[in-house]
């Protein structure tokens, strides 16, 4: 095998420590090492240059704009991470007694009742660690209430072909079968086959209100009416939470259980598979169902409560990403009512790319949107330059390229989200780079096909990359 490029290690010893005081005849001669750990050195310099030249490799939005649709990249303030470094949050030891750690459960309580009033929730639990994991628990929820109730044949759940993958993998997961229903031309839930696929063995919907279209499900009353007079629940899928705060909510929707994701409605760092937190609230009904511990207060004190009749139990050891729900807190803190203008920014800067785009990209559904939209690239594809290239030819102009191939019911998808942080100057050299693009294509597709011309790899082998996966340091040896 040929060496590898990242491969920097040149034997230097890159550390200054002097022996140690412990006597290695103490430790048991099979326990010793008989040869080197063999592990990469260098200076601490090269060191330094060698992650220093990885991090501006790297995009993030402080380098530029990243519409990556449903994912909501939008400014993480920093204030958020003085916050959440202070010293009395960083240097708490999760098995503090309650009476040592006041503090941390107030915040957690607080954090709890601000997304109550978000949400028009009974209860929250901030213990699910993503948006995919608050699915799952939510489901868990679902499934143990219908189990408890004797209702043991309710096992289907029905999922719009507009969803995201994560939710027939959650439902599934929790052995649940999957039916899909259809969405109509639209681009909304088709009430009519919802109805021809709803019986007694029905335990749930899952939706996505606005859904991945970016558009708004204006039939919801009349679903959750539909569902609820059969005896099933609604489960609403809030990861992208941006376009509603302050106007609407999921409770004045009809749902019964819900998933936030903080790492992208509410500002704390995501990518890269960082550390996330998807809590979860739920109706009266189902509060006892709810995973724990749950911060609760009763007039003198703040406790870790565990006293939930049905609780599913513990789906993430101690508090759940408490760094994160720091972070979050801070960021509802900051805006307090004007919450509702983020949504407000968010939706208006997404009709404006919207409507300066639709002229050279299809539009499939020409609606006005939510907090994102969905362009096609089918018109550049007879051209020649399908949505990929597209995609890679964006990162030449400084912009994370927007999501591609979602959702799965638009052909060469291209689901763009500016989020409420970029100002009008930033759209405006979006919609002019789109527009280059589209021009280029016309005349000669050979630019596209050739992009990005400044990144270090054009195009990597993304089958080979998640199937022949290795991690290992020196793995020829
Ligand atoms: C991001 C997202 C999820 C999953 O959230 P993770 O934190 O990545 O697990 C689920 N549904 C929708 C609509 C999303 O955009």
């Amino acid at each position: 095998m040929t060496k590898l490029i990242f491969e920097k290690s040149n034997g230097v010893d890159g550390i200054n420590i002097t022996d140690g005081d412990v006597e290695l005849n103490c430790i048991d001669k099979k326990f010793q090492r008989n040869k080197s750990l063999n592990l990469p050195q260098m200076s601490e310099l090269e060191v330094l240059r060698h992650y220093k030249e990885l991090s501006d490799k790297n995009f993030c939005i402080e380098k530029g704009f990243y519409p990556l649709g449903s994912c909501t990249m939008k400014y993480n303030p920093k204030v958020n991470e003085m916050l959440a470094s202070l010293d009395g949050f960083t240097e708490l030891h999760p098995l503090n007694e309650d009476s040592d750690c006041q503090g941390s459960i107030e915040l957690m309580y607080k954090l709890q009742e601000a997304l109550k009033v978000i949400t028009g929730m009974d209860a929250i639990s901030l213990q699910p660690a993503a948006g995919a994991h608050g699915e799952l628990s939510g489901m868990m929820v679902i499934k143990k209430y219908f189990e408890v109730n004797g209702e043991l044949t309710r096992k289907k759940v029905i999922i719009p072909d507009s969803a995201h993958g994560t939710n027939p993998a959650s439902a599934s997961m929790c052995g649940f079968e999957i039916v899909e229903v259809k969405s109509n031309e639209k681009g909304l839930v088709d009430v009519e086959s919802l109805k021809s696929v709803l019986d007694k063995d029905v335990a749930a919907i899952m939706m996505t209100n606005p859904n991945t279209l970016g558009l708004f499900e204006e039939n919801i009353l009349e679903i959750s009416k539909l569902m609820h007079d059969n005896g099933s629940l609604l489960y609403y899928d809030g990861a992208n939470f941006n376009a509603i705060m302050g106007y609407t909510n999921p409770k004045l929707m009809g749902f019964d259980v819900v998933h936030l994701n903080l790492h992208k409605t509410f500002s704390t760092p995501h990518g890269g598979g960082g550390p996330g937190a998807g809590p979860i609230g739920v109706v009266e009904k189902l509060k006892d169902y709810l995973p724990v511990p749950i911060a609760d207060f009763d007039g003198e004190k703040y406790f870790m409560s565990y006293d939930f009749k049905h609780s599913i139990g513990k789906v993430r050891n101690f508090y759940g990403n408490f760094g994160v729900l720091v972070r979050a807190y801070a960021y509802i803190l900051m805006l307090g009512k004007n919450l509702k203008h983020v949504s407000e920014d968010a939706v208006l800067n997404a009709n404006y790319l919207k409507e300066k785009l639709k002229g050279r990209y299809d539009l499939p559904y020409d609606y006005p949107c939510m907090h994102e939209f969905v362009l096609s690239g089918e018109r550049q594809k007879e051209q020649g330059v399908s949505t990929l290239w597209i995609a890679k030819r964006l990162m030449d102009e400084n912009t994370h390229p927007p999501t591609v191939y979602f959702p799965l019911i638009v052909h060469e998808a291209l689901m763009i989200e500016p989020t409420e942080s970029e100002n009008k100057e930033r759209l405006d050299e979006y919609v002019s780079a789109m527009i280059k693009i589209a021009d280029e294509i016309e005349c000669d597709s050979s630019i596209a096909l050739n992009s990005p011309m400044n990144a270090p790899v054009k195009k990597i082998d993304e089958t080979l990359a998640a199937r022949k996966i290795d991690l290992r340091y020196k793995n020829e040896e």
